[in-house]
């Protein structure tokens, strides 16, 4: 059984957006009047032509220049009308070019008319096709035309009578005239109906768009709120971990080291959670954007599998990668979010599946000088998903088995972000499962092929920027800390002095600029929201001091900003790197190593 992500592809949405729409209106308007308009009139003039040549054949002449004269009339003016159109709609300023055509048209039919109305004066008449076709315009267009259609008519009778006042017959004429005004009248009304129909069709457009905008924007709130909730338990889920870590390495007894074991995990697990809802929201309310770099694609993956072989490392199950022979050494593409999708799909196999095998399988699908096509394929031996199952798993929320009881933890957001990261990456997504046998999930990618360095496969958000310290020797490294959450600050400084640092703290941004000032610091941990004065603001004043003074501290923001855009902002107010929080001792310990230069202690395993 197979199914394709729903809304993954290239399937056309409606376009509610309000400068598209305007585009399209003018496209439509622009074809209406230089195309069908006139494609019509040309029809129109064609078919009088051919009444021209009937009445001809009737009167048993031959076409006489009088004939050809009015058949040459007819098409030129057509022809030069379109041509017109084409050129001149919309460029001849308050004047619709298209609107006056449509009255020297009458003149043209009068013409005719005076020829075709030799035998049969009925064929004023013609004079309402005008009438009824200003119907679509609706019924002011095409009751001025009913007028414009009778006046031209009994213009024409009155130009008559002072050229052949025995061809006038004005009885018959006025009873014309009457009889194509209460007619037109009549079709005009009609006009009203197709008015009120586009009126109530124009009305239900709007209100479709007033409503897709409020769910936009309700859609947009409610995933802002995501982001905002889940970045503040950021913050407290640092105290939480970093206290429960702290209390681990103190000699504990093995029951209650067995408790702050079971507080961490679930610690942990609580902030994959959140860490998935704000990917999620992110993605949402569209503040998520690619960053596209040269990645050995094949290293990539090949490190993805290495990195979950940890997840299966209790039971029988193997993992493995296989990538083609052909594939290209470096492509474009967010290392970031390709490796999360990989995960996600890894992580699932390799929790559904109980023994057996759980394969990454990368296909070269289309190859190009410029890109490639890779299908990433995860196949599992595990417990597969019944056919009526596997449009849903897509979905947030969603899981096979929802009952309480159910074997497997999680939380049903994984597929979803895995969908959502495809679609910004204009992919294609799917999977093929039965239950009992396996399941296999692939995703198809287009990546351009660079000719760049590949960019380390570690990459991430808080990857360390280049010209870190030189290695030193063991001294104690001196480190200043700005945090103003007290419960933060003391698991931070707790940590710092396990790993054999020497801390001074400062609780807002104008603390740590004037202790910044007073020692010279081997490194400085910045929090970014404090009073006073914020983090930003103190490294730029901390390195505006520098700038005089000389020396130099390198600068590492603490943050639980996850978001877009911050790196940079902490870089462009010249910090050197950035943690993202909770923080563990291990981190901490990577970066103080890392920027100062000197080995910290190591902390103890718990
Ligand atoms: P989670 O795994 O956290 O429950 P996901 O969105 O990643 O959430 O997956 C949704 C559901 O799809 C899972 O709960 C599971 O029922 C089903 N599923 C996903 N991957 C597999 C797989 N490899 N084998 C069997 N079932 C799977």
């Amino acid at each position: 059984m197979e199914t394709t992500a729903p809304g993954s592809g290239d399937e056309p949405g409606l376009a509610f957006e309000a400068g598209e729409l305007a585009a399209r209106k003018a496209a439509n308007a622009r074809r209406v009047h230089t195309v069908q308009i006139p494609a019509i009139r040309a029809v129109g003039f064609v078919i009088v032509c051919l009444m021209v040549v009937l009445q001809a054949w009737r009167e048993g002449t031959v076409l006489a220049p009088l004939q050809l004269a009015l058949i040459g009339i007819n098409l030129l003016y057509a022809a030069l009308g379109w041509i017109a159109l084409r050129i001149g709609w919309k460029r001849t300023g308050r004047l619709d070019l298209s609107l006056l055509l449509f009255h020297v048209d009458v003149l043209v039919w009068i013409a005719n008319l005076h020829y075709l109305e030799k035998s049969n004066l009925f064929f004023a008449y013609l004079l309402l096709m005008r009438v009824a076709d200003q119907v679509g315009f609706g019924f002011r267009r095409a009751f001025w035309f009913n007028h414009v259609a009778v006046v031209a008519y009994l213009v024409y009778a009155l130009w008559l009578w002072t050229w052949e006042p025995a061809a006038v017959q004005w009885l018959e004429r006025l009873a014309i005239a009457a009889t194509m005004y209460v007619l037109g009248a009549y079709l005009s009304v009609t006009g009203l109906v197709i008015e009120r129909l586009r009126n109530r069709m124009s009305i239900a457009v709007r209100s479709a768009r007033e409503m897709v905008d409020s769910l936009e924007q309700a859609s947009r709130a409610k995933s802002q709120f995501l982001a905002m909730v889940s970045h503040e338990i950021r913050t407290p889920m640092n105290g939480i971990l970093g206290t429960t870590e702290l209390l681990l390495t103190t000699g504990l007894q093995p029951d209650q080291h067995r408790y702050a074991k079971t507080a961490h995990r679930s610690a942990m697990a609580l902030l994959a959670l959140i860490d998935d809802v704000l990917d999620l929201s992110r993605i949402e309310a569209r503040k998520l954007t690619l960053h596209p770099v040269a990645v050995d694609v094949g290293t990539l993956a090949a490190e993805t599998v290495e990195l979950m072989s940890f997840a299966g490392r209790d039971k029988p199950v193997t993992l493995s990668c296989s990538l083609p022979t052909a594939l290209p050494a470096v492509v474009e593409c967010d290392p970031v979010r390709v490796r999360q999708v990989l995960v996600n799909l890894l992580h699932n196999a390799i929790k559904f599946t109980e023994r057996g095998t759980v394969a990454l399988v990368v296909t070269l699908l289309a190859d190009t000088p410029e890109a490639v096509r890779l299908r990433f394929r995860v196949e599992d031996t595990g417990i597969g998903i019944a056919a009526d199952k596997l449009g849903l798993i897509f979905d947030a929320f969603t899981q096979v088995d929802g009952s309480s009881t159910r074997r497997h933890g999680g939380t049903g957001l994984g597929l979803a972000i895995v969908k959502q990261l495809v679609e910004l990456m204009d992919g294609r997504l799917g999977v093929t499962s039965e239950p009992g046998v396996g399941s296999a999930f692939w995703v198809e990618l287009d990546m351009k092929k660079s000719t760049a360095t590949p960019a380390p496969a570690a990459t991430t958000l808080s990857a360390l920027p280049a010209e870190a310290a030189e290695p030193r020797g063991p001294l104690r490294a001196h480190v200043l800390l700005a945090e103003d959450d007290p419960v933060n600050q003391m698991v931070l400084h707790s940590m710092l002095v396990k790993l054999g640092c020497e801390v001074d703290i400062a609780s807002d941004g104008a603390a740590a600029f004037r202790a910044a000032q007073e020692f010279r610091h081997d490194l400085i941990f910045m929090d970014l929201h404090m009073p006073v004065m914020d983090g930003h603001d103190a490294a730029r004043q901390i390195r505006a001091w520098e700038r005089e003074q000389g020396g130099y501290t390198p600068i590492v923001a603490l943050t639980a900003d996850a978001l877009d855009g911050d790196r940079e902002r902490c870089l462009q107010a010249g910090m050197n790197d950035v943690v993202t929080k909770p923080v563990s001792t291990a981190m901490l310990a990577s970066v103080i190593e890392r920027w100062t230069g000197h080995p910290t202690q190591p902390a103890s395993p718990w």
